[in-house]
């Protein structure tokens, strides 16, 4: 008997839009993505899950949302019932959020051609992602950022994914969603961590592949510092277009072993278990950009100098670049981050490190006695800074 050989490929598109006040009824952006999408076969759904943390900050939100497919009528039919789920780490970390969803979808009918809708962190739109992508093999999805990490990294990806007994993203799955929606006026009521944390996801997309971006963000550091909204359009917009490059450049569903974008995240996830999720995901990665750093000058490939302007950037960004599970017991928590690391991915252990600012460069293994050297060099300079 022929062996039989089969090969096909799936095309991928979608827009992130860039807006302000996406639900004000004289903003047709939303309306009209939808109404592009219509076909005359039957009416799609909408269901709705949004983070608490959000509604709680813009109390006018789920009457802005009927309000707007009131208004916008004929496009598609409204879920009344908008999920209003717990935003922040919880949402990956406890299993019932996935049922509770995949039950509305059940509940409500939902199927693969309506859409799932999610607005919030990265947290919410992770979680939301994911049990869109499980029911049913594949609901479309809409994100809908509120964060700086949000709207620059995780909402304009491919990955979803929730927390299995603490370890991140065990479960999860590679989906495009099928239109972003980025508005600004989400950002302005973030409290200052959540407003910091995702710039550290800017910088480390800069440090690997852009000088001009690094030096960029280096200038405008202060004004971020002060929640210069310009500013951080600007950071937000370059910083997702990066990320939507790198994403159709290779290796989307990241087959290989390589996963350039996740500079200083070998660590930074480790971080965020070890602490119990007390700090935020965009402040590990911080202070992993800031170990890998000092671990590349160590390497003798990154000057001093360079290795300074990172960390001084970090810093006046309001950046932490020390916690104390780092050398706890040895530094051995921290190290099993890099076998976890290798693990998720499989294959061989791929790390990406700096070989001058704008240039990463892969590497297959770390030296636990650099890490270590690395780790007491940032004690030190925090205790200076305090
Ligand atoms: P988050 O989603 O955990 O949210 C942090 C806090 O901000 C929460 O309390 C939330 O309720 C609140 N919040 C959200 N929007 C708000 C707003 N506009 N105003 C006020 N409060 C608001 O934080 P995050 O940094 O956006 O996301 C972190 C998560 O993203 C982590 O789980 C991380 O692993 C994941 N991530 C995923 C990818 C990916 O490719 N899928 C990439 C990077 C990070």
């Amino acid at each position: 008997m022929n062996h039989l050989h089969q090969a096909f490929s799936v095309r991928f598109t979608y827009t992130v839009f860039f807006t302000e006040r996406l639900f004000e009824t004289t903003n047709p952006l939303i309306a009209d993505f939808l109404a592009q999408q219509a076909t005359d076969q039957t009416r799609k759904k909408l269901l709705f899950v949004i983070d608490s943390g959000v509604v709680a900050t813009h109390p006018d939100l789920l009457t802005s949302i009927t309000t707007y497919f009131e208004h916008h009528t004929g496009l598609v039919d409204l879920v009344a019932d908008l999920l209003v789920i717990p935003g922040g780490e919880v949402a990956k970390n406890e299993p019932a959020f996935v049922e509770k969803i995949v039950d509305a979808v059940d509940r409500y009918g939902i199927d693969r051609h309506s859409y799932v809708v999610a607005i919030g962190g990265g947290s919410i739109l992770d979680l939301v992602g994911y049990a869109a992508a499980i029911s049913h093999r594949g609901i479309r999805h809409i994100r809908i950022p509120t964060t700086v990490l949000s709207q620059n990294d995780s909402g304009v990806g491919v990955k979803n994914g929730v927390n299995y007994r603490g370890k991140k993203n065990f479960l999860g799955t590679f989906v495009p969603p099928v239109a972003v929606f980025n508005d600004s006026t989400f950002l302005t009521t973030l409290d200052d961590r959540d407003w910091r944390a995702g710039i550290s996801e800017a910088i480390k997309v800069a440090l690997i592949k852009d000088a001009p971006f690094f030096e960029s963000i280096e200038a405008s550091a202060p004004a971020l510092a002060s929640r210069d909204m310009a500013a951080m359009q600007s950071l937000v917009h370059r910083c997702a277009e990066m990320h939507l490059q790198h994403i159709a450049g290779g290796d989307p569903f990241e087959m290989g072993s390589s996963r350039p974008l996740d500079f200083g995240h070998w660590s930074a996830h480790k971080l965020e278990q070890l602490t119990n999720f007390e700090i935020r995901h965009g402040e590990a990665v911080a202070i992993g950009i800031a170990l890998d750093t000092l671990y590349s000058q160590q390497l003798g490939w990154l000057t001093e100098a360079d290795a300074n302007r990172v960390l001084t950037t970090l810093r006046t960004l309001g950046f932490a670049l020390y916690h104390p599970m780092l050398d706890a017991n040895n530094s051995t928590g921290v190290l099993k981050g890099l076998s976890e690391f290798r693990e998720h991915l499989g294959g061989q252990l791929t790390i990406m490190l700096l070989k001058q600012i704008g240039q990463g460069v892969e590497v297959h293994e770390m030296d636990a006695d650099r890490i270590r050297q690395a780790i007491a060099t940032l004690k030190t300079q925090e205790l200076v800074n305090q």
